[in-house]
């Protein structure tokens, strides 16, 4: 068994529809120059496409890496508006699938999670597969049901190995932009859920391997609470992530 302590944790910002290239820029300065424990977990800043080839340029001599919002799984083709994982060569080491705000304004479906994640995979990037429920699922009991679907449609179809490099980030829907986080016991309860679907899909050491963060209303005041849980490998931050000093309590509270 790989013993907590072992999975690298790892923080993500996920900027949504903010910033452009030089604000961008400027913000991945500031969070490279937070004097940041980079040996001890991995930074990933998730800036809107537009910023991407300037944050890549902005943090390419330092530590942090740099991941993309959204994909398409096609390659190329007439997909107007669209960008694929080649595209993002020198770019990006990361992208996200599955965040909930792709799924409840863009209709993303569980299916088109699965397919992303596989071409994030094959174009050789890390995948963020973001898993959550909403307020009603919570309220009507159904959490350990919507996480046990969402995982398994994505997970079923990879390897043990892919499993094991890739992330996953439990996002309950109604923290997410709300000030509401999940309380530290409900972060690692769910998670634990998340865990033990993949050790049910693709055995104990894919399950034991792939860090799953949690995300939703992360900020300074209660990332000491929830990082410091056993089984919550890091975080996947968004509103808290545009200011780079608030960013960086939350990667040095995330530091084992
Ligand atoms: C997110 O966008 O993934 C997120 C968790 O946002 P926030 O931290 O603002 O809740």
């Amino acid at each position: 068994m790989t013993s907590p302590q072992a999975r690298r944790p790892i923080v993500a910002a996920n900027w949504k529809m903010n910033t452009g290239p030089d604000d961008g820029a400027k913000l991945a300065r500031a969070v490279a120059a937070q004097g940041l424990p980079f040996a001890r977990v991995d930074v990933v800043l998730c800036p809107p496409a537009t910023g991407l080839a300037a944050v890549a340029a902005t943090v390419r001599s330092t530590p942090v890496a740099v991941g993309a919002q959204h994909v398409y799984w096609e390659a190329s083709g007439a997909y107007t508006g669209e960008i694929s994982v080649p595209m993002l060569a020198g770019l990006a080491t990361y992208a996200i699938a599955g965040h909930s705000e792709r799924r409840q304004l863009f209709g993303e479906t569980d299916l088109d999670v699965q397919r992303k994640t596989l071409a994030i995979l094959a174009g050789g990037l890390t995948p963020i597969v973001a898993v959550g429920e909403s307020l009603d699922q919570r309220d009507a009991g159904q959490t350990l049901d919507v996480l046990r679907s969402q995982v398994t449609l994505v997970f079923e179809a990879l390897s043990p190995d892919e499993t094991s490099a890739s992330v996953i980030a439990y996002e309950p829907v109604w923290a997410i932009g709300t000030g509401r986080n999940a309380t530290p016991e409900q972060a690692q309860e769910a998670i634990g859920w998340i865990r033990d679907t993949v050790a049910e899909v693709q055995g104990s050491t894919a399950a034991d391997q792939v860090r799953i963060q949690y995300g939703g209303s992360v900020s300074p005041d209660n990332c000491d609470e929830l990082l410091s849980r056993d089984g919550i490998d890091g975080a996947l931050v968004g509103g808290a992530s545009l200011d780079a000093a608030a960013f960086a309590a939350i990667v040095r509270a995330a530091a084992p």
